[in-house]
């Protein structure tokens, strides 16, 4: 590799030689030049001197064209000595001006004046002529050598060397000069600014002149300004919420992790708020995504409105939000903040011109109280928000070790509800429904358990609200209506052939849809009038009309049904005119109570009642004999109990049925 500067002294050397190459050739051909002035200005001296000497040696004696001999020499610089020999080549004369010792010259080789043109001027120093002259009738010969001033020569010489030289030198340096200047101002700079650029990529450096740096430069500003995009982009989408732009999961996180080593530094505390939105699913299912976002938006909105710069809002997903309280300062702000919060969403908005009230339930742990990492403050908020919705919703509720506690059970009971639907642990048991008159089982009611494998026999009421809380009740349900449908088809054709099996239904199953075409289907194959369902009142609490459509298509299906738990409800009597219910089932309290006669007041109004209505009467949690004997004396026609039996799983239950 070789780096730009030694590159361009390369070629800066190499252009030097070419440079010198053309002066030398320039100082050559002036040299010539020279040389053939010279030479013409020599040879027309010389042969004007032989002219003269032709003309005047006739009839003059040397001696007296000496002088003009000597001032050939004194007007010619070039000429420093002339020798004018005789016939026998002996000197009679030579002017002692410049030279006065003419033995200098003697060695010298001398050329005829007639071949001067084809010498080198600066190595031949003499030159020589002779004359032909007639003394009295005798030929008489002079011989003339013309020496030349070496040191003029060479002065001449030297002169336009020197010249030469300078101009050399000067233009090679002015040369030197603009060209390192053009290099370092157009290339080296440019190139080292775009070094800098690359490495840095801060101060971008303005336009270039040559193009090809210029469109490096222009490239390499378009990557860094796309580079700083997709980090941009990046960032955003690694930390915030895509929707709503509040902080995402990850990024509460980070900022709980700084807070918390912040808080374990400097002895400081923080709260968080979780908040999850009140029947945000049921808003979102009916009215379409778009919709939910809408909501989402405007909640992230108002949460920004009502909290301080430095509080860090963040949404978890779905319906589910954080705000934290970096600055705790007591309990009374953060009550505050939170009522704020409350009355701010829960105040009406417009969506696609309709009025919208969208509530919260909110949720609040403090650092270091309530958990001392970001998953335990961000669980117990989450616990205590699970608390607030339970108890009614669109409030908010401090974490508390007891609410831990009920919450953290129930989190465990849905969790091993969700399990026993995987695994089937679930069994049906069977309490006999028994005639008073004859003490003989005509019916039974099925009754759940859960048999799990660590937990033991879990009773129902530990788990049926919660299974009715998170709708699991209604797939179990179904199961509850198939195992007790299959258990009448083994029955159908034997000694139990007239057994009635009723099983309760919840009224949370009454959410589904397709509860009837469900119940239909399931039945098909068995005699519908061999099961009966027990409802309690509470089914009728929400959708009245459509409920009692539902009901009374189930009866007309052929199946009976049973007013569950009667007595304990509001309107009991009114419910009884509207649906064709076949039996009354007095509840288990009335039935606890009745120790003498008097007790049996209510009781007996309601067998009355059901014997205008022709319904049949169960009297539910029939303990003791006395029991009994008082239900008999007022004529109620069937009981159920622990008197009789327990519920017992369907084999004892056959094996009772035929000892009975
Ligand atoms: P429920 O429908 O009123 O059922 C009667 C409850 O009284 C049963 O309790 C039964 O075991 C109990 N019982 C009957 N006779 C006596 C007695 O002499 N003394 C006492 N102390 N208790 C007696 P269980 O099985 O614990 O069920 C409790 C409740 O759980 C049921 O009340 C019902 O509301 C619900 N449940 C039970 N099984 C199912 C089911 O399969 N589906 C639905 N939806 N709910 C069920
Ligand atoms: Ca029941
Ligand atoms: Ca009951």
């Amino acid at each position: 590799m070789i780096s730009i500067k030694s590159f361009i002294v390369s070629i800066m050397f190499i252009a030097l030689l070419f440079e010198g190459y053309i002066f030398y050739n320039f100082f050559e051909n002036s040299k010539a030049t020279i040389s053939h002035l010279l030479k013409s200005s020599i040879q027309t001296d010389i042969l004007n001197l032989k002219h003269f000497m032709e003309k005047n040696l006739k009839q003059k004696d040397i001696n007296d064209i000496a002088s003009h001999i000597d001032n050939i020499i004194i007007i010619n610089p070039i000429i420093e000595d002339i020798h004018i020999l005789d016939t026998h080549k002996k000197l009679i004369y030579h002017p002692k001006i410049k030279c006065a010792v003419h033995n200098k010259h003697l060695k010298q080789k001398c050329l005829p004046i007639t071949k001067i043109s084809n010498t080198n001027i600066f190595q031949q120093l003499c030159y020589s002529f002779s004359i032909k002259t007639f003394d009295r009738l005798k030929i008489k010969y002079y011989y003339a050598n013309v020496y030349i001033d070496e040191k003029y020569l060479n002065g001449l010489i030297n002169e336009e060397i020197q010249k030469t030289l300078i101009g050399f030198f000067l233009t090679t340096c002015l040369y030197i000069i603009l060209l390192w200047l053009f290099f370092r101002i157009y290339i080296i700079t440019p190139l080292e600014k775009l070094r800098q650029y690359a490495y840095y990529n801060e101060n971008p450096p303005s336009n270039f002149t040559i193009r090809e740096i210029e469109s490096i430069r222009y490239s390499l500003f378009l990557t860094f300004q796309r580079l700083k995009q997709e980090q941009e982009d990046l960032y955003t989408l690694s930390t915030k919420d895509p929707l709503t732009g509040l902080y995402n999961r990850l990024s509460l996180m980070e900022k709980l992790n700084w807070l918390i080593a912040k808080g374990k530094r400097d002895n400081k505390e923080f709260a968080i708020i979780f908040l999850d939105l009140d029947n945000f699913k049921n808003i979102n299912d009916s009215k379409g995504h778009d919709f939910g976002d809408k909501i989402l938006l405007h909640i992230s909105q108002v949460l920004l409105q009502t909290t301080r710069e430095n509080d860090i809002i963040a949404r978890l997903g779905g319906d589910e939000f954080v705000v934290v309280l970096p600055e705790f300062t007591n309990e009374d702000t953060i009550i505050e903040i939170a009522s704020r919060l409350k009355e701010k969403l829960s105040t009406p908005i417009q969506i696609n011109n309709e009025e919208y009230q969208i509530t919260a339930s909110m949720g609040i742990s403090t650092y270091p109280k309530d958990g001392k990492d970001v998953q335990t403050l961000l669980k117990n908020a989450d616990i205590a928000m699970y608390k607030s919705k339970e108890l009614g919703k669109n409030n908010f509720q401090f974490f508390t070790t007891a609410i831990n506690k009920t919450v953290q059970e129930k989190i465990l009971m849905q969790r091993i509800i969700k399990e026993a639907l995987q695994n089937n642990y679930f069994q049906l048991h069977y309490q006999p429904k028994v005639d008073i008159k004859t003490n003989k089982i005509v019916g039974c009611e099925a009754l759940i358990r859960l048999v799990h494998p660590t937990h033991g026999v879990i009773p129902p009421f530990k788990f049926i609200n919660i299974a009715e809380e998170n709708k699991s009740i209604i797939s179990l349900g179904e199961w509850i209506i198939q195992e007790a449908v299959a258990q009448i088809k083994k029955w159908q054709h034997g000694p139990l052939k007239n057994i009635k099996v009723s099983i309760n239904l919840s009224a949370t199953q009454f959410q589904d849809s397709e509860l009837l075409q469900k119940i239909e289907k399931f039945t098909q194959d068995i005699d519908r009038t061999k099961l009966d369902i027990e409802l309690t009142e509470s089914v009728l609490i929400e959708n009245f009309e459509e409920r009692l459509h539902v009901i009374k298509e189930i009866k007309k299906l052929g199946i009976s049904l049973s007013l569950d738990d009667f007595g304990t409800g509001y309107s009991s009597l009114s419910y009884l005119k509207e649906i064709p219910f076949d039996t009354l089932k007095i509840d288990k309290s009335f039935i606890d109570n009745i120790h003498t006669k008097d007790d049996l007041t209510f009781i007996n109004m309601i067998v009355g009642i059901a014997e205008d209505l022709t319904l049949d009467v169960v009297a539910e949690g029939v303990e003791t004999l006395e029991q009994l004997k008082l239900l008999k004396e007022i004529n109620c026609k069937m009981y159920q109990g622990y008197l009789y039996s327990k519920p017992i799983p369907p084999k004892e239950f056959e094996e009772l049925f035929i000892l009975n």
